[in-house]
């Protein structure tokens, strides 16, 4: 890594530190979460990304009337480079609402700063990597240096509810190209080690056994539910893990996943024999396995146990999300994540698949290769959020690396 380009950002994390926490301060929670939209943090972004020296973001707003100034801003800044290649780091301006505030510690939206930290709703998810993408451009600008390739800066809206008015909006205007690197930090592990290329497809189901409900002493005058759904969910799980043995080491772990997860409480007393039992099934499956084929098993399974138990099983998708084709990990922004963050860390980043969503899937669903990294304490969604300030400042250099020409054994 250039020592000036090392030396300016670590010079800055107190600046970075004072800009997350003026992000902290404009909660920017969608208006279907009852919050007024991303339009305060946009314009306050605005006014930053000027203080940095860097050129005026140009807005795509998106009409919602729900959202304060009626619409969901979408900010983008480009730094011109040395080639017409272009490296897009892209984050997500929302974040998701404070959930039960008695589990804070102190005010979600009034940033605190202690051991190395920062405190607050959005400080890690995904404030820590806008400031870290925002300083890797703004050191560029400040020590004349002309990047290698061009620099996109996306700040986008809505992604935390499925991106209608962000992402989808920006990739549909036709924004980006196949072969921009693109690079999505909006998950990752502790150590910054892990680049995630793929991700699997979600089915979140929930099913409902009907049987008649009687008194214990009298099962012959009932239909016990509990039975009927102790039956389905074990023939199930039997019949789905048999149906779907592929194995695929991109991923951790590396098989299709179907776990029996939540069930509903039946009847308060023990005397009873219940009548109805709701429970879930969270399946993540590879992307090699078409979801229909799996609900097709579920099908045969509910159809099978109904006809042997008399019960009737209904069922509803909670989730439904086919995988995204994964990034080839010969991808050029790959191989250039991954020099990057060796320079930086002194550690081989390994590459693999995980079970959740980001912005990364909607490049990846129109043929551009996107990279999920980041450094990242797990506490995205949590109370009491925060975000390791080294991680931050780890970040931006490893963005900044990304930026400058390959240094090759002549250099
Ligand atoms: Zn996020």
């Amino acid at each position: 890594m250039n020592e000036a380009i090392a030396g300016w950002i670590r010079g800055h994390e107190k600046e970075m530190v004072e800009s997350l926490c003026g992000l902290v301060r404009l909660p920017a929670v969608s208006p279907r979460d009852g919050g007024t939209g991303e339009m305060a943090k946009a314009e306050w972004l605005t006014e930053l990304a000027k203080r940095l020296g860097l050129p005026t973001p140009k807005r795509y707003d998106v009409p919602d009337p729900a959202a304060q100034g009626g619409a969901r801003p979408n900010l983008v800044i480009t730094i011109p480079g040395r080639t017409p290649a272009r490296t897009w780091f892209v984050t997500h301006l929302d974040v998701v609402p404070e959930g039960d505030r008695s589990l804070w510690e102190f005010d979600p939206f009034t940033p605190l700063v202690k051991d190395g930290k920062v405190f607050g709703r959005g400080s890690n998810d995904n404030g820590q990597e806008m400031i870290a993408s925002l300083y890797a451009a703004s050191v560029c600008v400040h020590l004349g240096i002309i990047p290698e390739t061009c620099i996109g800066l996306a700040f986008v809206a809505d992604e935390e509810l499925g991106s209608a008015f962000g992402i989808s909006q920006l990739l549909g205007q036709g924004l980006f190209r196949p072969d921009d690197l693109v690079v999505v930090p909006d998950g990752g592990n502790d150590k910054g080690d892990f680049v995630e290329v793929a991700e699997k497809s979600v089915l979140w189901i929930e099913f409902t056994v009907e049987g008649t409900q009687v008194h214990a002493s009298r099962p012959d005058l009932g239909n016990n539910a509990c039975r009927a759904a102790n039956l389905f969910s074990v023939d199930l799980d039997e019949a789905l893990h048999k149906a779907f043995p592929d194995l695929d080491d991109l991923f951790e772990p590396p098989s299709s996943t179907f776990e029996p997860t939540r069930r509903l409480p039946n009847v308060a007393n023990v005397n009873t024999i219940p009548g109805k039992e709701i429970f879930s099934f969270d399946c993540r499956v590879l992307p090699s396995v078409p979801l229909d084929e799996v609900e097709a098993v579920i099908g045969e399974i509910k159809k099978r146990v109904s006809s042997k138990t008399g019960v009737k099983i209904g069922s509803v998708n909670i989730q439904r999300a086919v995988a995204a084709p994964a990034t080839p990990i010969s991808s050029p922004v790959v191989a250039k994540l991954r020099d990057s963050i060796r320079r930086v860390y002194g550690c081989e980043p390994r590459v693999g698949g995980v079970g959740g969503g980001t912005c990364a899937a909607h490049f990846r669903m129109a043929g551009i290769p996107a990279v999920v990294w980041a450094q990242e304490a797990d506490t995205a969604h949590m109370p009491n959020e925060y975000a390791v300030i080294d991680h931050m400042v780890n970040e931006a250099l490893v963005f900044a690396g990304m930026l400058q020409p390959e240094t090759g054994p002549e250099a």
